[in-house]
């Protein structure tokens, strides 16, 4: 995929995402005001408390959506974008339009769902790869 494309595709997640994260932001900058205080600013050893909130805020599809966008994203970063994360094959234009999001290939998605058990690579370390 080339670069053009994946700009496109990331201003698109970029606003999924800030679609999403609107009312929490507003939310958020309310506790900021009243405890401008204790909270000296968010940054990285405050970030999974950050998640926490959110995830209290959001519902639990709109998180795993969250997390799936924000995923996708940093996959354009690295250039690693609309590739399966399962089996590694392309996923096809066609539906990064439609759900620019998606980590998996149609025939994987469709393996998942008949068996939702293999649905748990998304659990697998992070760490692993370094
Ligand atoms: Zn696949």
């Amino acid at each position: 995929m080339n670069k053009k494309k994946m700009n496109q595709f990331r201003s698109q997640l970029e606003s999924i995402r800030s679609e999403l994260l609107g009312d929490v932001e507003k939310s958020k900058q309310h506790v900021k005001e009243s405890e401008a205080g204790q909270m000296a600013d968010i940054s990285d050893h405050a970030a999974s408390t950050y998640s926490r909130q959110l995830e209290g805020e959001l519902g639990e599809q709109e998180w795993q959506k969250l997390k799936q966008v924000d995923m996708a994203i940093e996959k354009i970063a690295e250039g690693e974008y609309g590739v399966c994360a399962q089996c590694e094959a392309a996923i096809p234009e066609a539906r990064l339009k439609v759900v620019p999001y998606t980590e998996f290939c149609t025939q994987c998605l469709s393996e998942m769902e008949k068996n939702p058990k293999a649905a748990s690579i998304n659990d697998q370390d992070p760490l692993e790869e370094d």
